[in-house]
């Protein structure tokens, strides 16, 4: 026989929403469990079951994100730093339920109580990009974070912006050659060669360009 649960139970009489909202009143003290019961309809007997995980027991509360976050996160004692995901050298990421964001951004969220900027950069003190330790973190504006790096000799692994394409100061090819090049090469009435020298670029570069390995965008 199937094990039937839930809604799924033809005598269920209480919903998913009923059960979790049962739940989430009594443990915030809302109301006794007659007064949740009549406030969904239900006897007080079969919210008092649901409540006390009696039945529907199936249904577990999800555990909260930042539960999950603090589980991965490796803490040492004294100062030392707390290290998430792992790896000290690198910054370890979170999916935070909308995108993935770095760790030490989501804990300076969770301290500060809001959303950071995006001009809004998160530091380490202790110049471990892993570590997630909320002391260990400050907040800082770009170029505050361009001085931060200076001073702790980092600059060279502050990346500048990625160009691509046409944005390229150094390109030799503007975005119609690539079109043309790519219906050319399709059409295939000249060689990989013949393309390159009317372009004036190599012959591998038509060939990255034909497997979309540059100018992928276009
Ligand atoms: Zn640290």
């Amino acid at each position: 026989m199937i094990d039937v649960v839930g809604e799924n139970n033809p005598r269920a009489k209480m919903t998913v929403r009923d059960v979790r909202f049962a739940r989430k009143a009594s443990a915030a003290g809302l109301g006794t469990y007659r007064e949740i019961a009549t406030h969904l309809g239900v006897s007080r007997n079969s919210a008092a079951k649901a409540i006390r995980r009696i039945t529907w027991r199936e249904l577990r509360q999800a555990a909260p994100r930042s539960a999950r976050f603090w589980s991965k996160v490796e803490r040492s004692n004294g100062d030392g730093c707390w290290i998430y995901g792992k790896a000290p050298r690198r910054y370890g990421r979170f999916w935070n339920g909308h995108g993935c964001i770095g760790g030490h951004r989501y804990v300076m969220q969770i301290t500060l109580g809001r959303r950071l900027r995006r001009d809004e950069y998160v530091c380490h003190r202790c110049d471990t990009p892993g570590c997630v330790r909320p002391d260990h973190l400050f907040v800082a504006t770009q170029s505050e974070n361009l001085v931060d790096a200076r001073d702790k000799g980092r600059l060279s692994s502050v990346v500048p912006p990625k160009l691509k394409g046409e944005e390229c100061p150094w390109a030799k090819l503007s975005e119609r050659d690539v079109k043309k090049i790519r219906e050319l090469r399709c059409v295939g009435h000249y060689t990989q060669e013949q393309v390159a020298e009317m372009f004036g670029v190599s012959g591998p570069t038509i060939s990255r360009i034909e497997r979309r390995e540059i100018w992928r965008h276009v």
